[in-house]
């Protein structure tokens, strides 16, 4: 599917919602931007297309908005912890296809796993790690932690090891 026929819901207009409605918006995506405030709402509505006024936690609002047709929905509610975990259920229960939610701590992340979110984003949590990763090694362009010990790195590479396959340079070897 091209990227322009993707459609993403956004909930939750703080600074992390918006800047990943503008993203979207920017590569080509359609961006459906929520928010209960207004004000929010109104100040979104400058640099997204669709920008709409909507209590999420609400089910017949997120019936009316048909969250179940969208490729994918983000709630990213952080303060209020109960409207967060409401409005996931909601969407999740409105039959909303990928859900991803922003988490405040692992307690609140447990939760959301309880009641089904698809993916939980632990941003303050995960940008920790990655600045930890660039400060102890400046060689280190991208850190994501995978899970279970293993985790995906951007580093700088010298002359020695350039234009050569990960096979080539021995970096995976098959387990004995
Ligand atoms: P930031 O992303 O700026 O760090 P944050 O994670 O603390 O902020 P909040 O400001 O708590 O996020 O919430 C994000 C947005 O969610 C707010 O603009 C708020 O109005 C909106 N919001 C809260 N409850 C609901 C709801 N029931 N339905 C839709 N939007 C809501």
């Amino acid at each position: 599917m091209k990227l322009e026929n993707k459609q993403f819901a956004i909930i939750g207009l703080g600074r992390f919602g918006l800047a990943v409605c503008q993203e979207l918006e920017e590569t080509g995506a359609q961006v459906l931007a929520l928010d209960i405030d207004e004000e929010k709402v109104r100040q979104a509505a400058s640099v997204i297309g669709q920008a709409v006024v909507a209590n999420c936690t609400s089910e017949e609002t997120v019936e009316e908005l048909k969250l179940d047709e969208y490729d994918m929905v983000l709630v990213a509610i952080g303060a209020d912890v109960n409207a967060s975990i409401l409005t996931t259920l909601v969407v999740k229960e409105a039959g909303a296809k990928t859900v991803w939610v922003k988490a405040n701590d692992r307690f609140h992340a447990k939760i959301l796993h309880k009641i089904g979110a698809d993916h939980i984003i632990m941003p303050e949590r995960d940008m920790g790690i990655r600045v930890a990763r660039k400060m102890l090694d400046k060689r280190v362009l991208e850190f994501h932690s995978l899970g279970s010990g293993m985790a995906m790195t951007e580093v700088v590479i010298g002359h020695r090891l350039m234009g050569q396959t990960l096979s080539e340079l021995s970096f995976v070897r098959e387990r004995s």
